[in-house]
């Protein structure tokens, strides 16, 4: 896990809060633009009698974004005439060194602010002594808020504006082919002033996003309230599950239950579909007040039989708040002017923004060829024959794929407790570590130098430094006897991150491309590292199954979640198609194209039709169209770990990772010399078929 995923949902929300305490007078939705389409072409050429004709392309980019963003406060037709007359440069040696002042200051504004949250957030992270509730009010604060109004207050974000000025997605993966590091690094810097969306508008998105986010993390089924057609409770009396995740993990966890598994995994997908039909009664949502028979959907009260209100489509309310908000956002943004493209094809501004620069185009394309492999059938009747029944919808949760290790547990956790009895016995051992996987010993010296270790609160997470002057962070859990081996796997994995954070930062050309073009080629060397954490302890895989068995259930697994996305990404298209739906009608829409995504891909090897489950993820409605990441995640992660096998393991990892922050296209081919591919990982399940059979 990166920290980042996190700290933005975190961060969003609280600055939206101070910014609304603030209400900053130059970026109100009266605020209006002032500069019209004529006035940008009177501008343009103005500029280009003034500079000369070979500035075309970079004047006309320029003026008309610096438009864009320009709103009355900020001066009058006139006074944007000759703001672009005065700021644009010509002469690319003085572009050059302007260039080199705005990063290096960003580089110390950003990193600084990165230093301050990490400050602040210290006591909520790290295993620091006493909690108290001041610590979370001060992990509330964003240093960062106020940035970009201030940058459009002083300027500096409209001569960035006209002399950087931003490429969309499609002109970088054509032109960035061909773009020096400083090219890049230039079209980067024009990353950070993209849209000027109304301090209300960005308000309004977070609050339906926040309001999503209680809304899932309330939702709540009480388990042990839970009756069969036999009036029995199948579930502990206190249990309690949040949809989806827990509902999920209960399925899986079932797997090895001999004795009634499959009952409850029937049981559960029973409710799952009146989450997702709306036909569960509302009052038994996160209350045990009633008991509750889902297959029949009745409910009782000491035993007497209660006829309760459905769930009033609520959960669909809650995505067409998210669309509304976003959708009022559109016309802010030249390229990206629907919320799909933005989820897409965006880039992103700020250290602490997400993106995934694939359009939402090439990722359907991508994820149908997947989703239409043969070889699932293959697995399928693999599945069924381990199981000793036909497949079930839930079963795309199949969770039997995982190998067992010989070495036990404990023996592991005798050897990491006494190896890293507290965290910096394992912030001293990250030199070794490095060396045993290859990399020389200054090298290895300078990168461990550059990551601190620090026993966390929390299960761990690696928080990279934003500046080359700190170090990132490595927190995993550490009890009092030592590190255990749960906590060790964990710390492996952060460790690969922050090597990953470690080489982007420093080896770069520029610090504008530092970086990795989105999560998953951080994941990516993460993975790696795991991968290794045996042999780093010095012990040998003794499992030969077990890449198999690996590349089996990670094919199953993304199968799953592709379908899942697919659905996410169709419910948004038939959003910005049908705008004035209402909830009901958009859980109809829901419903009819899960089914439809079911009958496509999954009915042939389910041998049922019309099943609604790929509907019930948590994230379409709290985390609209993030799901993709997963699986696109997967699927270049697994392209790079194939890459590097059998290469010089830490050459490459310092050559792949010192690209830097280009689209994930021109990144993959830079690297691996390919597109980001669905082949790879196929290929891999038919050899372990093969095998496994
Ligand atoms: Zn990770």
């Amino acid at each position: 896990m990166m920290k980042k995923s996190f700290l933005i949902i975190l961060t969003l929300t609280v600055m939206v809060f101070t910014q609304c305490t603030n209400n900053e007078v130059n970026n109100n939705i009266n605020d209006q633009k002032n500069i019209d389409d004529q006035t940008i072409v009177t501008t343009q050429k103005a500029l280009i009698e003034k500079f000369g004709s070979e500035n075309n392309d970079q004047i006309n980019r320029g003026v008309a974004h610096a438009a864009s963003l320009w709103r009355a406060s900020d001066g009058t037709v006139s006074e944007f005439e000759e703001f672009c007359l005065k700021q644009y440069i010509k002469d690319a040696s003085e572009k050059e060194m302007v260039f080199n002042k705005v990063s290096k200051n960003l580089e110390s504004l950003w990193g600084h602010q990165n230093k301050i949250l990490l400050d602040l957030n210290k006591n909520m992270d790290e295993d620091n002594g006493p909690y108290h509730k001041i610590d979370a009010m001060f992990a509330g604060y964003s240093p960062e808020a106020h940035f970009s109004n201030d940058f459009y207050a002083n300027k500096i974000a409209f001569v960035i504006a006209l002399n950087f000025p931003p490429y969309s997605l499609d002109e970088k993966n054509e032109m960035g082919k061909n773009w020096s590091s400083l090219e890049w690094a230039y079209a980067r810097l024009g990353d950070v002033f993209t849209a000027r969306v109304p301090a209300e508008l960005s308000q309004a998105i977070s609050l339906a996003n926040t309001n999503a986010g209680i809304y899932i993390s309330e939702y709540n089924i009480y388990m042990g309230h839970l009756l069969n057609n036999e009036n029995q409770k199948l579930f502990p009396e206190d249990m309690v599950l949040l949809s989806h995740w827990n509902l999920r993990d209960e399925i899986k966890s079932n797997y090895a239950n001999k004795e009634n598994g499959i009952e409850k995994q029937e049981m559960i997908y029973s409710v799952m579909k009146h989450i997702i039909n709306q036909t569960i009664p509302e009052e038994v949502i996160n209350s045990g007040e009633y008991d509750w028979n889902p297959f029949e959907n009745k409910t009782y009260k000491e035993g007497n039989e209660i006829k309760l209100t459905a769930e009033p489509d609520t959960r669909y309310q809650q995505i067409l708040n998210n669309f509304n908000a976003n959708k009022a956002a559109d016309e802010y943004y030249i390229d990206n002017n629907t919320f799909i493209k933005r989820a897409f094809s965006g880039a992103k501004s700020s250290p602490d923004d997400e993106a995934k620069e694939i359009s939402q185009e090439e990722v359907e394309k991508l994820f149908d060829e997947y989703l239409s492999s043969p070889v699932v059938k293959e697995v399928g009747k693999l599945i069924s024959k381990r199981l000793g029944r036909d497949l079930k919808p839930y079963d795309i949760w199949y969770d039997g794929f995982k190998a067992r290790s010989s070495i036990s547990e404990e023996s592991l956790n005798v050897k990491t407790q006494s190896k890293y009895p507290n965290a910096k016995a394992f912030e001293a051992d990250l030199v070794n570590m490095l060396k045993k996987l290859g990399w020389e010993n200054e090298r290895a010296e300078f990168i461990a130098s550059k990551v601190s270790v620090d026993a966390a609160r929390g299960s761990g997470h690696a928080w990279g430094a934003e500046m080359k002057a700190e170090n990132a962070h490595l927190r995993t859990r550490i009890s009092d006897k030592g590190m255990d081996y749960k906590g060790y796997n964990i710390a492996v994995h952060e460790f690969g991150h922050n090597v990953e954070q470690t080489i982007s930062l420093h080896d770069v050309d520029y610090y504008m491309i530092n970086g990795v073009p989105n999560t998953a080629f951080t994941e990516a060397l993460a993975f790696i590292f795991q991968k290794r954490d045996l042999q780093l302890l010095g012990f040998k895989n003794d499992n030969i199954d077990k890449e198999y068995l690996e590349n089996l259930d990670l094919y199953w697994s993304v199968f799953e979640i592709m379908g899942v996305s697919m659905v996410d990404m169709k419910v948004w298209k038939w959003l910005y198609e049908n705008p004035d739906s209402n909830a009901t009608q958009l859980k109809v829409a829901v419903i009819n194209i899960a089914n439809e995504v079911w009958n496509k891909y999954f009915a042939e090897v389910y041998g049922t039709t019309d099943e609604p489950i790929l509907a019930i993820y948590s994230h379409m409605i709290a985390s609209p169209l993030y799901l993709a990441n997963y699986s696109f995640g997967h699927l270049i992660d697994f392209q790079i770990v194939q890459y590097l096998e059998g290469k010089d393991f830490s050459d490459e990892v310092d050559k792949i990772w010192s690209i830097g922050r280009v689209t994930p296209e021109i990144w993959m081919q830079k690297s691996v010399g390919e597109s980001i591919s669905i082949h790879p990982m196929i290929d891999a399940a038919e050899e372990a078929l093969k095998h496994i059979n």
